[in-house]
């Protein structure tokens, strides 16, 4: 399982076509919205 790094719901790579990468890494989403929101601004999601 992956994990949205929109709203960290786990979602299941094997059937979700939400995908998106990003500087070499893959990221699975939820919902569109979720996709969408990332495309936006990915550093916002991705600084822990
Ligand atoms: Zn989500």
């Amino acid at each position: 399982m992956a994990i949205d790094p929109v709203c960290g719901m786990k979602v299941d790579e094997k059937t979700t076509k939400l995908s998106h990468v990003h500087k070499g890494s893959t990221y699975y989403f939820c919902s569109q919205r979720c996709l969408d929101l990332f495309r936006k601004d990915p550093t916002r999601y991705l600084t822990k």
